[in-house]
């Protein structure tokens, strides 16, 4: 399998030096260097929003439909090189295989949806007071977008951000994570020889500060989006409102699992498993309060230590790894942190609680129960591999539960009660409520949160909408 370095992507070509020298990528199943590559600042950023306008003026004046051409055959090519994606994925993020390849499709399938969707961007004709009148409203593309991503799917929220703003017509200056730039890359590549004008799409990476500072400030710039933490959401939010600019802000959660005691632990206790453990723990619609009602507590609690004791933990190349390591060290000592505290203050490990070795980031599946609202995991977001169990007296006091904190993202709710299934999807307070099922982010469906986990949606028409802007023209035409 080829493996290629990853170059920021400016003006259409790619970057071998940049104004901040080097940094390494590490990767985090064997802390091995992968990869030393250019460290982009401020002067890549203002040259990037500089380019942008260009960039801007060329793909917002040609037809939906030629861009809609560009962007299925993007996807077409990421879907020819999925193997290599996939393998550098896992190789920069530690997620299995299986996994990063089945995020590199579904970032292509995403990209398929918009290029269609870009060409349903209709305005409409409002009736007017007067026959002489004529009231059109257009729906135009905002202007140059600076998108920041995260490092746990480093191909989707790319494409959340890149897909819908250049279906829009908007041009995008993109900042991956520091960690993950490669597929970042390859999407720039792809796009590019499929026939994006080279100034439409730059990639950088780098120092966060400096860039984002940059961007946010950047007049060329008409709107920020960010999937990140809340922290780095409430910096980049205040940086753009600054400058009055648009913001789609996809931040943290800590998302509740709400088990009604009616629930069919048979199917339960291993979707549980499957999607607490998926990337680590590491995914923002991961569950992570499971609040189980009384009596089925205990048999919960026994089943998912079960279904947690034999995941196969490993370097994701391995065909047969279940879970891989967490992605960054920082990762690592904020969950070992958690654990400890949790144990400290009363709860109880099941399986897992420890690293594994002493080379890469390994930590076990790991189940506590015994959870209080006081500690610190049942607080902080854990993005992490921590089932933080919690038993409940009924659905009242899960939904107050579920509610507390200031985040909103993703909810859960397991029961086969009609009346159940109403009460939790009316009390609960998010922005999505997977019912019986943990299948979150679609290309079709809305997908965001509220409070502290941010504003705005991506996916669904309404991720097209957040690069577009209503311009009325009101005409006499007589
Ligand atoms: P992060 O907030 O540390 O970084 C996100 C991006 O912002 C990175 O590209 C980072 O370099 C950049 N950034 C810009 N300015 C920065 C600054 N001044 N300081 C630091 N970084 C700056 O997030 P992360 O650790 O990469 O990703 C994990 C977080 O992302 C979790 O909180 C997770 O819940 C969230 N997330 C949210 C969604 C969603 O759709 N809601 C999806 C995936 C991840």
């Amino acid at each position: 399998m080829t493996q290629s370095t990853p170059y920021p992507i400016i003006d259409g070509a790619e970057r071998k030096l940049a104004s901040l020298g080097t940094m390494d990528l590490i990767n985090p199943a064997t802390e091995e260097v992968l990869a030393t590559v250019p460290r982009c600042g401020a002067e890549e950023a203002s040259e990037a929003a500089r380019l942008s306008v260009e960039g801007f003026a060329q793909w917002s004046a040609m037809s939906p439909f030629d861009r809609s051409k560009i962007m299925r055959r993007t996807a077409e090519l990421m879907r020819d090189e999925a193997d290599e994606a996939a393998a550098e994925m896992t190789r920069q993020s530690g997620k299995p295989l299986v996994q990063a390849r089945g995020e590199w499709l579904a970032s292509a399938d995403l990209l398929d949806w918009y290029a269609e969707e870009g060409r349903r961007a209709y305005g409409r004709l409002i009736p007017t007071r007067a026959s002489d009148m004529r009231w059109t409203v257009q729906r135009r593309p905002v202007g140059p977008v600076a998108a920041f991503t995260p490092w746990n799917f480093p191909a989707w929220t790319v494409m959340q951000k890149v897909a819908p703003a250049l279906a829009a017509g908007c041009s995008v200056v993109l900042k991956c994570a520091e960690e993950t730039p490669g597929s970042g890359v390859r999407i720039g590549r792809a796009l590019l020889a499929a026939g994006l004008p080279p100034r439409v799409l730059s990639v950088i990476w780098g120092d966060p500060a400096a860039i984002s500072a940059t961007l946010c400030a950047a007049p060329e710039i008409h709107k920020v989006t960010l999937t990140g933490s809340t922290r780095v959401g409430r910096l980049l939010a205040s940086a753009a409102g600054q400058h009055l600019k648009k913001v789609t802000m996809e931040l943290g959660g800590h998302n509740p699992v709400i088990i009604a005691r009616d629930a069919d632990l048979n199917s339960v206790v291993p979707l549980a498993a499957e999607f607490k453990f998926r990337n680590a723990g590491q995914v923002c619609v991961s569950p992570t309060r499971f609040l189980v009602e009384q009596p089925l507590y205990k048999d919960f609690v026994a089943g998912v230590t079960e279904a947690a004791s034999k995941l196969r933990v490993g370097d994701g190349m391995n065909g047969d790894t279940q879970m891989g390591p967490l992605t960054t060290a920082g990762q690592l000592s904020k969950i070992e942190a958690l654990a400890a505290d949790a144990v400290q203050r009363g709860a109880k490990i099941e399986t897992g609680g420890s690293r594994i070795g002493n080379r890469g980031y390994f930590f076990q599946p790991t189940v506590l129960s015994g959870m209080t609202p006081e500690m610190d995991a049942m607080n902080e977001e854990p993005f992490g591999p921590l089932m933080l169990v919690m038993p409940v007296e009924d659905i009242d006091a899960a939904l107050a539960e579920a509610n507390r904190l200031p985040y909103g993202l993703a909810s859960y709710a397991f029961t086969n009660s009609l009346s159940t299934e109403r009460k939790i999807s009316e009390g609960i307070n998010a922005g999505m409520l997977g019912l019986n099922h943990y299948v979150m982010a679609m290309p079709e469906t809305p997908f965001g949160g509220v409070g502290d986990s941010g504003m705005g949606s991506e996916g669904g028409i309404e991720g097209m909408d957040a690069y577009l802007r209503p311009f009325l023209v009101s005409a006499k035409i007589a």
